[in-house]
């Protein structure tokens, strides 16, 4: 690819069952991308698809979360020298393209992911989860508007 003419352009198909990232694991991640070698480098663009394991925002359940990663980078090739925080090409003309994916997949996870819309949560009292059935503290749990309506009432 680093021999090759500027402009060449190759196209790249990713399918990796699960790919563990660090601290995250993508199942599965797949996706075409396309390679073009320009001046500085090799600039790849296009979308990876794959699936996260979060933890919802509410009843702490696992959820797996679909994301889409759009590429849309350069890895510079010497002799020119990647700016901070942007990437390089491997001696061995290998991209690297693991803390890429990383750090894209990191910004597409909500920062609230729920299990369900319409997930119930967990008691803060108990710990019971509602989504499963309710409790014995709910009734007591009275909103405290609620409270002091009833007590105008009493
Ligand atoms: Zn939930
Ligand atoms: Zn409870």
């Amino acid at each position: 690819m680093f021999e090759a003419d500027l402009g060449t352009s190759r196209t790249i198909e990713l399918r990796y069952p699960t790919i563990q990232v660090e601290d995250i694991t993508l199942t599965p991640l797949t996706g075409t991308f396309t390679a073009i070698r320009n001046s500085k480098g090799i600039y790849i663009t296009g979308p990876l698809h794959s699936k996260m394991e979060s933890e919802c925002a509410r009843c702490l359940d696992s959820v797996t979360v679909p994301i889409t990663i759009q590429l849309d980078d350069l890895f510079y090739y010497p002799p020119y020298t990647a700016p901070p925080g942007e990437f390089v090409v491997g001696e061995d003309g290998f991209l690297d393209l693991a803390p890429l994916v990383r750090e894209l997949s990191l910004l597409e996870i909500p920062m609230q992911p729920f299990c369900r819309p319409d997930c119930k949560g967990l008691c803060p009292e108990c710990g019971q989860n509602w989504n499963e059935g309710s409790c014995d503290c709910e009734k007591d749990d009275i909103d405290p508007r609620l409270a002091a309506l009833r007590s105008l009432l009493d």
